[in-house]
C-alpha cells in the first residue's frame, strides 16, 4: 500500500537515531554510523540496479521486482504509470485502426499530405483510382504522381472554394472531383470523388444545348434574312402585315441574342482555367465598355461615370471578362430609368482587384439574390421580356468569375438601386506601375 513520504522520512530519522544510540552504547558511534550508512547505501544501489534491469532488460509489461518500503512503492508506481500509458496507447491504436478501416471502406480517395505536399497516408481507393503504391510512393511530393498542371495550379492557389475536375491519370475515362482542405500548418486533406456518371450527364446536357443552338442558328439566319427583306420593302405590302412583320423581326432578334448567349455560356462553361492566363488591360477594357454603355443609354441620357482608382491588369481571358463586365454594365443601363446614375469603379487592395457597377435604378428585393445567377431566373418576368434580356447574362457572369477564381457580391433594394461587385483574388492581379 502507498505510504506518505513523511512515513519514510521518519523511518530514516528513526534508523539514524538508532545507529547513534547503538554507537553510544558500544562506545564506537563513528564506526556504527559508518557501517549503518554503508548498509543503507548498498541496499539502495542494489534496488537501483534492479530498477534499471527491470526498465531496460525486460519486457515493459513484466511484473516489477518484489521490494519493500520506499523501493517497493517506487516499483509499483512506475508499473502503474506504464500500464496506464500502454492502455491509452492501445485505445488510440484501436481508434486509428477504426478510422483507417472506415476510410478504406470509402469509395472516395482520401490522401493526407504534409506542408510540402509530400504524401503521408492514403486509403485503398486512392491506390485503385490513382495508382499510388505504399511501398514506393510514401513521402513523395503528390505532383510527382499527379502530373497535371491544373492540379498543381489548384494545389498551390490555396483557394479551394470550388472543387477541381480532372481525369484519373491511371484510367483516363474516370473523372474525379478534387476537394482540398487545409489543416494544421499548411497540411492538406485531399478527397477525390469519382464523378464519371455525373460528368457524362453534364457533358450530354452541354452538348445538347450547344448542338441545338448551332442547329437553330442556320434556319434563324434564313428567317431573319427574309424578314429584313420584307422590312426593307414594307411599303409594297398591305398595311395589315406591317405590325406582324415588325413583331416577327423583334422576336427573331431576341432568339438570335438567346442563341448567342447560349453558345457563349457553353463556351465559358467548358473553358479550362489554366488557359485563362493572358494579361488583360482592365482600365482600357472598362473604358471601352463605358463608352458602349453611353451609346446604349442613348435617349435615356443616364449619367454614366467611371472611377479607375488603379491601373492594375488582370490575369485571365479578355473575351470572357469583356462579356461579364459588359453584362453587368448593360444591365445597369437596362434597369435604371432615364437620367439615372450609374458608376463603374475599379480598385485594388491587399486581397486583390475589385470592380463594381452601381446604379440608382429599379433595384429588387434581396430575397432574389441567391437565385439571381441561375439561368433564366428573372425578378419580374413580364418586365424583363419587355427589356429584351435573355435571362442568361448573370449566369455568364457567374461562370466567367468562377473561371477566374473570383466572386460576385450583389446588393440591392427595391426602388433604390443595385450594386454588383466582382472580387478577384490577389494572384489574378498584375500590378502596373
Ligand atoms: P436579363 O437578360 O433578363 O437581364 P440577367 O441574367 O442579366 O438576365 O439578369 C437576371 C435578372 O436580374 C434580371 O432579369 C433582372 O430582374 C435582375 N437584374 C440584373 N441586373 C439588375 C440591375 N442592375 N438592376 C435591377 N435588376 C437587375
Amino acid at each position: 500500500m502507498k505510504k506518505r513520504w513523511s512515513h519514510y522520512f521518519s523511518n530514516i530519522i528513526a534508523g539514524f537515531l538508532l545507529l547513534i544510540a547503538i554507537g553510544l552504547i558500544t562506545g564506537e558511534p563513528g564506526w556504527v554510523l559508518a557501517i549503518g550508512l554503508s548498509g543503507y547505501l548498498t541496499w539502495t544501489i542494489i534496488h537501483a540496479i534492479r530498477l534499471h534491469r527491470w526498465l531496460y532488460d525486460s519486457e515493459t509489461c513484466d511484473q516489477p521486482p518484489l521490494a519493500k518500503g520506499l523501493w517497493g512503492d517506487l516499483f509499483d508506481g512506475i508499473y502503474r504509470l506504464q500500464r496506464t500509458h500502454t492502455n491509452a496507447q492501445d485505445k488510440l491504436q484501436l481508434l486509428i485502426n477504426r478510422i483507417q478501416e472506415s476510410t478504406n471502406a470509402l469509395k472516395d480517395c482520401v490522401i493526407m499530405t504534409d506542408n510540402l505536399g509530400r504524401m503521408e497516408w492514403w486509403n485503398v481507393s486512392t491506390a485503385r483510382l490513382l495508382g499510388f503504391r505504399p511501398a514506393t510512393d510514401r513521402g513523395q511530393p503528390i505532383f510527382n504522381l499527379l502530373r497535371l498542371p491544373d492540379f498543381k495550379y489548384y494545389f498551390d492557389s490555396k483557394n479551394y472554394s470550388q472543387p477541381l475536375e480532372i481525369a484519373s491519370p491511371l484510367h483516363p475515362h474516370i473523372r474525379l472531383s478534387i476537394h482540398i482542405t487545409l489543416f494544421g500548418e499548411d497540411e492538406r486533406l485531399i478527397i477525390a470523388q469519382d464523378i464519371t456518371r455525373l460528368y457524362h450527364l453534364e457533358q450530354m446536357r452541354k452538348d445538347f444545348v450547344s448542338n441545338v443552338s448551332h442547329e437553330m442558328r442556320t434556319p434563324l439566319t434564313v428567317i431573319s434574312g427574309y424578314l429584313e427583306t420584307l422590312e426593307d420593302n414594307i411599303d409594297t405590302l398591305p398595311p395589315k402585315w406591317h405590325r406582324a412583320i415588325k413583331t416577327m423581326s423583334q422576336q427573331s432578334d431576341r432568339m438570335e441574342a438567346l442563341i448567342t448567349d447560349l453558345l457563349l455560356l457553353a463556351k465559358v462553361e467548358s473553358s479550362e482555367k489554366r488557359s485563362l492566363q493572358s494579361h488583360v488591360d482592365t482600365p482600357l477594357l472598362l473604358n471601352l465598355i463605358c463608352r458602349d454603355a453611353i451609346a446604349l443609354s442613348g435617349e435615356k441620357a443616364q449619367s454614366i461615370t467611371i472611377n479607375l482608382e488603379c491601373e492594375d491588369h488582370l490575369l485571365g481571358d479578355e473575351q470572357q471578362l469583356r462579356s461579364a463586365f459588359s453584362n453587368l454594365v448593360f444591365n445597369a443601363v437596362k434597369y435604371t430609368p432615364p437620367h439615372g446614375k450609374i458608376t463603374l469603379r475599379l480598385w485594388s487592395d491587399m486581397s486583390g482587384l475589385h470592380f463594381s457597377v452601381k446604379d440608382n435604378g429599379i433595384g429588387f428585393d434581396p430575397v432574389h439574390i441567391p437565385r439571381l445567377t441561375e439561368r433564366f431566373y428573372r425578378v419580374d418576368p413580364s418586365r424583363n421580356s419587355a427589356e429584351g434580356g435573355t435571362g442568361l447574362g448573370l449566369a455568364i457572369v457567374k461562370h466567367v468569375l468562377r473561371n477566374h477564381d473570383a466572386e460576385l457580391a450583389i446588393k440591392s433594394l427595391p426602388g433604390l438601386g443595385s450594386e454588383f461587385i466582382c472580387h478577384f483574388p490577389h494572384y489574378r492581379k498584375v500590378a502596373v506601375h
